[in-house]
């Protein structure tokens, strides 16, 4: 029996249940074809971040290079589309079944239940083990309606896989140590960069193609790990050279350097080349040994066993539904900095210039000043969303949007975040050294040199007051209000329509 494992570009793991499967079933791994594809029409859909492509490309090709060295026969397609490689691969392999596991996204997931179809031949379809909510679900059959925050989902992650736990309680005694984790970078301070992996032939050759392509970015310095092999050091590095201060740093944001304290991981544990668990284990024995606070790991194992598994849990019930979400009714168009950086504002030039270039910025950046002003400005949620899956080397739709329409610009009605993450200069100032060397005075909300951020802000809180104030944990936010009074509010409601309207002009 001749046996088809079809392996999507982003399930490059180093068990792959179909490749298991497969063996048994066909009796021998001479009887099994292993198929990846790239797809133009895939890499066309956005005008994606070329670094990105080269990592994904890249990646395929060195997996699909291991496996032959393993004895796997390989066939590695470039096509118009899937379809079109999946026929072409039948038509010249003829197996007897094809096998294939769940893609992370809806698309993927529902493309792949036609193809039995479309193949005219049996598929099977196995579940998805990339993340660790395939093998515990928390909260089984909850009715859509019911919210379950994000610090609920932790803590019965971290109970049932026991990852810091002490008998029944959290190592430390406390299940998170975030009123450690907000320190701004101290001017001393200078976080070390992450290993870069020179391109070798077989990158260097992807990086020649996708130069072709439409996108958004360049080729040039490239270098990211496109191997399991060089994500375990990039891993190592992380564990080694930056773990100790990621709890510190991690809300702090800097001119001086893109990922300061940060693992820049998730372009390989989305890709599978790294898988959630080992890196948790590793951070937790790295606390065990004394090699790292506390503060830092769990702030570390929160943010894969919390929001990354949190975050496909979340897409697992809601959805590509949630692209069509639009909460607060935001309509207005991307302004055209978003695609070119240029925009006086200094945090913002920064974040996007990093994004367009590098396709990474890091979360809080993402969160605290790209769709925070997204939000403030009443950006259109799915515009924002497309924007984002085009620029960032780690974006996936599970992951993008209940990051995107869930967290940043809180469009789905607060299934995701208990209140919308919103800030003014203030808190942009205190993380950050954007403020200073900006034209714009942060202390101001109106007047030809006020911070954009604060007159959107302020003028948020007035457009929304009623519902705002509805929501006890953004209280103390309307609160502010009671300093403002009518004049101070017509002068808000009038450079921000004079902004906006500034901002939809320049498109
Ligand atoms: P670290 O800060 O070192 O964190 C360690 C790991 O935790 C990450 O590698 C990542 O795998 C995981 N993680 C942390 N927070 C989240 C989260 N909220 N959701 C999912 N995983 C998380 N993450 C993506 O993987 N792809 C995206 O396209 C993406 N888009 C985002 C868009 C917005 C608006 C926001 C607010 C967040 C987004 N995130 C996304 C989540 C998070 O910002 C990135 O995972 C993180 O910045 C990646 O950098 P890092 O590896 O240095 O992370
Ligand atoms: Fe950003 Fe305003 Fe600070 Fe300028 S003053 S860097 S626009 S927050």
């Amino acid at each position: 029996m001749l046996i088809t494992v079809w392996i999507l570009g982003d399930q490059l793991l180093a068990q792959h249940p179909a490749l298991a499967a497969a063996e048994k079933l066909a009796g021998s791994r001479a009887q099994v074809r292993v198929l990846l594809v790239q797809s133009a029409a895939r890499a066309r859909k956005l005008p994606y971040q070329r670094k990105k492509l080269v990592l994904l490309f890249s990646a395929m090709r060195h997996y699909a290079q291991a496996l032959g060295q393993q004895g796997y026969h390989v066939e590695y397609l470039i096509a118009p589309n899937f379809t079109v490689a999946l026929q072409e691969h039948c038509a010249t392999h003829f197996p007897d079944q094809l096998l294939t596991m769940a893609a992370a996204d809806e698309n993927g997931r529902l493309f792949q239940h036609t193809l039995a179809q479309r193949l005219n031949l049996p598929v099977t379809v196995l579940p998805n083990t990339q993340f660790l909510i395939g093998q515990h679900n928390p909260f089984p059959n909850l009715p859509p309606v019911k919210r379950v925050v994000q610090e609920q989902f932790y803590r019965a992650m971290r109970r049932h896989f026991g990852v810091l736990m002490e008998g029944a309680e959290p190592a430390g005694g406390a299940w998170n140590y975030d009123r450690l984790n907000r320190q701004p970078l101290p001017a001393h301070l200078n976080p070390p960069d992450p290993p870069s992996f020179a391109p070798d032939a077989i990158t260097q050759e992807v990086m020649a193609e996708v130069a072709q392509i439409p996108g958004l970015g360049s080729v040039a310095g490239f270098d990211l790990a496109v191997t399991r092999a060089q994500a375990q050091a990039a891993f190592a590095d992380f564990l080694a050279q930056r773990l100790p201060n990621f709890g510190t740093y991690e809300d702090a944001m800097t001119q001086r350097h893109a990922t300061l304290y940060h693992s820049l991981l998730s372009p390989y544990l989305n890709l599978g080349l790294l898988e959630p668990l080992e890196l948790i284990r590793a951070a937790e024995q790295a606390y065990y040994a004394g090699q790292a606070p506390l503060n830092a790991v769990e702030g570390f194992v929160r943010q894969i066993l919390g929001w990354r598994e949190y975050m496909a849990w979340q897409y697992g019930r809601f959805g590509a539904a949630m692209k069509k979400m639009n909460a607060w009714g935001a309509e207005r168009p991307l302004p055209e900095f978003f695609w070119t950086g240029e925009t006086e504002m200094n945090c913002l030039r920064h974040a996007i210039g990093r994004a367009l270039q590098s396709g990474y910025t890091h979360h809080i950046e993402r969160l605290m000043l790209l769709s925070n002003f997204a939000l403030l400005a009443g950006l259109h949620p799915a515009a924002v969303n497309d924007w984002f899956q085009a620029a960032y080397i780690d974006a996936y739709e599970w992951v993008m949007l209940p990051n995107v329409i869930g967290m940043g610009l809180n469009a789905d009605g607060g299934l995701t975040a208990t209140k919308p993450y919103i800030a003014s200069a203030n808190y942009i100032h205190k993380m950050s050294d954007y403020c200073g060397s900006c034209r714009f005075n942060r202390k101001k909300r109106h007047g030809a040199d006020a911070c954009p951020f604060n007159t959107l802000y302020w003028n948020f809180l007035l457009t929304h007051e009623a519902r705002l104030r509805a929501n006890p944990r953004l209280g103390q936010n309307v609160l502010g209000l009671r300093h403002l009074d009518d004049a101070g509010r017509q002068l808000v409601r009038q450079q921000a329509a004079s902004f906006l309207a500034h901002l939809s002009r320049n498109r």
